[in-house]
């Protein structure tokens, strides 16, 4: 394994491929430094681990009954990138609009390219709805995002997973079980959780981030909450704070804490629940006064940004513009020029008309794939060090080529289901969110012409 090394030059990036960027590395042809040098071999080698495996997830805890994914047939793990590549096409072209393939923004470039689609999860999840008459939806990305597809697609469309081992650790940091406890602990602190004060307002209103399980969805549509993207975080506080006294914001710390705190909300009244804690670490008090209850979640691939990065960045590359994703942290995005959603980043940089030097902090695949576009830009990841999302990069080529191709021998192979009774109050929770929204549309996934 590589050790972390943050002082590498930022280094201009032509190829879109993280994966080939990670080869070379391995091989010795590259400079470059990764954050595991197992991230060089196939997922299924560490399939069966009981963590995340390597890159930046890799100190996160799989929770126990998540699924797994069994072994990949031998053909499959043993094909050369070639051969994955003009099987896929194949399987693709055989199925034509019986099913629809959704790449996500972090998804390795090898995937990406057989995508009709490419986008953030919840654009994502609307351009499988713009083809209502597609028998399977392949959703290159991870769980909770195939669930959503499945929340908001037809009963009879199968979305499918291609490899069950693509979790998000961010997501995970939510459990069901320990939000249901945090409730119960919350309405010993504020009394009856449906009852309004004078101003009209219950006590807590939860408030989920989309990275999080329909389980999670569920209890928030359940108890009068609502979900939020990273584009909209600051529209769906304004609508909870309509209603309630405080939020409850799970499971990322940094979106809750970043978004509270640029619309006026002080640092203090933004306790942090660890929910292995009584009253999550904190107190009566603190909680009574508190605006924004922060869960205890966080992205492990976000969290990887620094303050020492961005002003290296700017040392070595005077006038250079610094772009954050709102998940990381607070320090991170103080410090830099602008921060903002996956689609937020690229239109930044699509509607820059001059040569321009970007920073930019977010997943590595991301960025790699907006330097390899917009040549006429200088792009390069904060983060030196190649450390992909470890949990998308577990979508591989392989993995793609094996659900397809049961597709066509009529075999539905990791389909995604949410249980009605989770399903139902999800739904809800979304819909919220959309009425939240104003009143443009959320932005559409790229139609992917590559
Ligand atoms: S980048 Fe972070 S939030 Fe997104 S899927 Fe990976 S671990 Fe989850």
């Amino acid at each position: 394994m590589s050790a972390v090394n943050i002082t590498l030059q930022p280094r201009p990036l032509t190829d879109a491929s993280v994966d080939h960027a990670i080869q070379a590395i391995v091989a010795g042809a590259s400079t470059a430094e990764t954050c595991n040098t197992d991230l060089a071999s196939g997922p299924w080698d560490f399939d069966t681990r009981p963590g995340y495996g390597p890159g930046s997830s890799m100190g996160d805890v799989i929770p126990t009954g998540s699924p797994r994914q069994g072994e990949l047939p031998r053909e499959y793990r043993e094909a050369s990138e070639v051969e994955l590549n003009q099987r896929i096409r194949a399987a693709k072209a055989i199925l034509g609009d019986r099913v629809v393939v959704l790449g996500h923004f972090y998804q390795r470039e090898e995937v990406v390219v057989h995508a009709d689609y490419v986008g953030d999860s919840f654009q994502l999840a609307n351009a499988a709805l713009e083809h209502p008459h597609a028998e399977a939806i392949v959703f290159c990305g991870v769980h909770f995002m195939a669930e959503t597809a499945d929340l908001l697609s037809r009963p009879e469309q199968a979305v499918i997973l291609p490899n069950l081992a693509a979790g998000c650790s961010m997501a995970d940091m939510a459990d069901i079980d320990q939000v249901e406890e945090c409730w119960e602990q919350l309405a010993e602190v504020y009394g009856n959780m449906d009852t309004t004060d004078a101003d009209g307002l219950v006590p807590v209103i939860p408030v989920t981030y989309m990275n999080s399980s329909a389980a999670i969805k569920g209890f928030v549509g359940r108890h009068g909450g609502i979900v939020c993207t990273s584009s909209n975080a600051r529209t769906v506080l304004e609508w909870a704070f309509e209603r309630g006294r405080r939020v409850l914001f799970f499971p990322d710390q940094h979106l809750g804490r970043n978004t509270a705190k640029a619309m006026g909300v002080p640092l203090d009244q933004m306790p942090m629940w660890n929910p292995r804690r009584p009253l999550g670490g904190s107190d009566a008090a603190s909680l009574t006064d508190a605006r924004v209850i922060l869960w205890h979640g966080f992205c492990s691939v976000h969290r990887r940004f620094s303050v020492d990065q961005i002003e290296k960045a700017r040392a070595e590359h005077p006038g250079v513009r610094v772009i954050v994703h709102p998940e990381c942290p607070m320090e991170v995005v103080d410090a830099a020029d602008e921060a903002g959603s996956t689609d937020y980043i690229r239109k930044a940089i699509e509607a820059a008309t001059e040569p321009t030097t970007f920073a930019i902090g977010t997943e590595v695949n991301l960025v790699q794939r907006l330097a390899a576009q917009h040549p006429q830009h200088e792009i390069f990841c904060l983060d030196p060090v190649v450390c992909p999302c470890s949990t998308m990069y577990r979508i591989h080529p392989g993995y793609l080529a094996w659900v397809l191709e049961g597709l066509v021998t009529g075999e539905v192979r990791n389909r995604i289901t949410v249980p009605q009774d989770v399903a139902d109050p999800a739904r809800l929770a979304l819909e919220r969110m959309l009425a939240a929204k104003p009143p443009a549309a959320p932005a559409a996934a790229w139609e992917n012409a590559s």
